[in-house]
């Protein structure tokens, strides 16, 4: 069978992904196999996935609301809940109007493909997710990619008034940031609509974390387009895409993984809406984050790995070789240490890395156990 050949010739190349079974994790912690690890591979970067104000907000809704949103939103399933959160959300980011998906991969394909047509043309950055390239192969518009971060490698592919330019806030395998006052200025002189996808901007930059954008001096107003998850800085899971009512409105009756699936769980939502209340007011987790960011790319410095240029949680470190990158990942998990070994197709061919990212929920104890366990192992 074709699919047996293909995950063969994965193990023989180092490259088959197995599930591993975590028994209990949060932002600074896991156990799986019974052993307790420091968690240097996930995603809750101000370690709100077991807040308390989120575990009773979300015991609450279940008692008020049930556990099941019961129908897709636009049949019964949207309910105050849901709309509370989306209230709080435009609030937050200066959105005119958002809806809510329950998972960023099915955001990014309402979007792109309720948007674009045959006669449109999509620019991605050639780094963008997943999710991102997905939609843009299954949607009929023509896909052009771009090299990461190059604004005069976008300028000379793009033309005029001929559909989105899509790129992410922070990127994930890489952890830094795309050049936004860039891409808003070729979209405006192009005339072409632009889409930020923020999962790991949101929450960790710019005032009250409200995202890459925020950062570097932009506002939500600046792009067409504006997508974030939950299930990364905001310690839960699920998505949102924000820009104007028409937009909002446009999607509610185009975009099919949005009308055609259950909506988010009422406890869910309610969840969301107290982490992003707490994400507001989170400047001193965000600012425990940037000192262990420079506390880690400081200790590690002299390695002899290249470290990626980046402020943010997500730090790279890139190994090269496949074999290589996992034996690294195993020597740190025998001292304790589980950090994410991430292989092509994830990322290009012979740029296998460590993901290490760092939380609010980490010491700097814990830090420095890291950098001294990769001096040991290196
Ligand atoms: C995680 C991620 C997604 C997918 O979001 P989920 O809610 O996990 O499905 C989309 N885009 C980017 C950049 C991501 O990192």
């Amino acid at each position: 069978m074709p699919f047996n050949l293909s995950l063969a010739e994965r193990d023989a190349a180092g490259l088959k992904r197995s599930l591993p079974v975590i028994e209990r994790v949060d932002g600074r912690c896991l156990y799986a196999g019974g052993k307790h690890y420091l968690n240097f591979a996930g995603n809750d970067y101000l370690g709100l996935s077991r807040a308390p104000e989120l575990l009773a907000a979300s015991e609450q809704a279940a008692r008020d609301y049930g556990v099941g949103a019961v129908a897709s939103p636009l049949v019964v399933g949207h309910q105050a809940i849901h709309r509370e959160l989306e209230a709080e959300l435009c609030d937050w980011l200066g959105l005119g109007a958002v809806m809510l998906f329950s998972s960023g991969f099915s955001a990014n394909q309402a979007v792109i493909k309720a948007l674009l047509g045959k006669e449109h043309t999509l620019w991605q950055d050639r780094l963008n997710h997943a999710s991102l390239q997905e939609a843009g192969l299954l949607s009929p518009a023509r896909m052009v990619r771009f090299a990461h971060n190059d604004m005069n490698a976008l300028a000379a592919k793009l033309k005029p008034a001929a559909g989105l330019i899509v790129s992410e806030g922070v990127f994930s395998m890489d952890g830094d940031t795309a050049p936004w006052p860039g891409l808003v200025r070729l979209a405006r002189q192009s005339g072409n609509w632009l889409m930020i996808d923020d999962a790991h901007g949101l929450g960790v930059l710019g005032e009250e974390g409200r995202g890459t954008l925020a950062e570097q001096g932009l506002a939500a107003s600046d792009v067409n387009v504006f997508m974030g998850t939950f299930g990364k800085a905001l310690g839960v899971s699920g998505a949102f895409v924000g820009g104007s009512r028409e937009l909002v409105e446009y999607l509610h009756n185009f975009g099919r993984s949005y009308i055609y699936s259950t909506h988010l769980p009422p406890p869910q939502a309610a969840a969301v809406l107290a982490a992003v209340r707490l994400v507001r007011k989170a400047d001193d987790k965000r600012a425990h984050l940037r000192e262990l960011v420079a506390q880690f790319r400081d200790g590690v410095s002299g390695l002899p790995l290249t470290l990626l240029p980046s402020a943010t949680a997500i730090q790279p470190l890139v190994v090269g070789e496949e074999a290589a990158t996992l034996r690294l990942a195993a020597a740190l998990k025998q001292q304790g240490l589980w950090t994410g070994a991430i292989r092509p197709p994830t990322v290009p061919k012979g740029s296998a890395r460590l993901r290490i990212t760092l939380s609010a929920a980490h010491t700097q104890a814990d830090v420095q156990r890291l950098i001294d366990a990769l001096h040991s192992a290196l």
